[in-house]
């Protein structure tokens, strides 16, 4: 299947392997797309941390939203135990695909449709 724009912007987003078993940054409310939460059978967060994390680790990796991408892979979002890419995105990288991201999600969710 032909990958969205969103999938296509993943693709700028440097990968990495984290410390071993630590979940650390899946303890937050993360941001999605509408096709991002399709894609990982919706988020239904109750509590604190990311109701996709299991004892496994992530259990949607292959599809993780672009935030989960982005921590530590971008100079703005550092990795407290100093892991991440040897090259992490600049800080105008990152805003780039966080801007064109935000375009597309608004695209997604509607906004500014019928003068909103
Ligand atoms: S980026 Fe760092 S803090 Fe976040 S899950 Fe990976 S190793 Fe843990
Ligand atoms: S979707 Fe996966 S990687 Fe992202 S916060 Fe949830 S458990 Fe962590």
């Amino acid at each position: 299947m032909e990958k969205t724009p969103i999938q296509k912007l993943y693709e700028k987003i440097p990968s990495f392997r984290c410390k071993e078993g630590c979940t650390r940054c899946c303890d937050n409310w993360i941001q999605f797309a509408p096709e991002e939460a399709a894609r990982c059978g919706g988020f239904d967060f109750s509590g604190e941390a990311c109701p996709k994390l299991t004892d496994g680790g992530c259990s949607v990796y292959e599809h993780r939203p672009l935030i989960c991408r982005l921590f530590a892979s971008s100079e703005m979002m550092p990795c407290p135990y100093g892991y991440g890419p040897e090259i992490p995105l600049s800080e105008a990288e990152t805003k780039a695909i966080l801007q064109e991201y935000l375009r597309l999600r608004k695209e997604q969710e509607g906004y500014g449709k019928d003068g909103q």
